[in-house]
């Protein structure tokens, strides 16, 4: 089965363009315009990953990854932030919210898919799916 990702993103252009890039190479992509929803849809299916915008409205992704990673049902997924620029401190609020990794947009394709591909092929703690 293909791996499913979880693309959490505010911009729709952003969206089709992850979706896009994603899907060509097999993955499932399920959509989140926010925060709040993205943890919703991870809570009711934990997807392989969670490909997260940090700067969203209402809930941001910092939130939603510190929630995620409280949950036992969630905590597993692998997060991968999208930072909207790279600034002094990003890394460390990025880490400390509980993300696996982060990239800084605009994203390369080619590190974007390399890092997904890490992140999903990273073996499973036990009592995960
Ligand atoms: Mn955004």
């Amino acid at each position: 089965m293909s791996p499913k990702i979880l693309l959490a993103e505010d911009q729709p252009m952003n969206r089709k363009l992850f979706r896009e890039i994603l899907e060509v190479k097999g993955y499932t992509v399920v959509e989140a315009r926010d925060g709040a929803e993205a943890l919703a849809l991870a809570r009711a299916d934990p997807p392989d990953l969670v490909l997260m915008d940090v700067q969203m409205p209402g809930m941001d992704g910092l939130e939603a990854t510190r929630r995620i990673k409280a949950d036992p049902i969630t905590r597993h997924v692998p997060v991968l932030a999208l930072t909207a620029m790279a600034m002094d401190g990003d890394e460390e609020r990025v880490f400390r919210a509980g993300c696996d990794g982060y990239l800084p947009k605009p994203v390369r394709i080619h590190t974007l898919l390399e890092r997904v591909e890490a992140l999903v092929a990273r073996p499973k703690p036990d009592g995960g799916e």
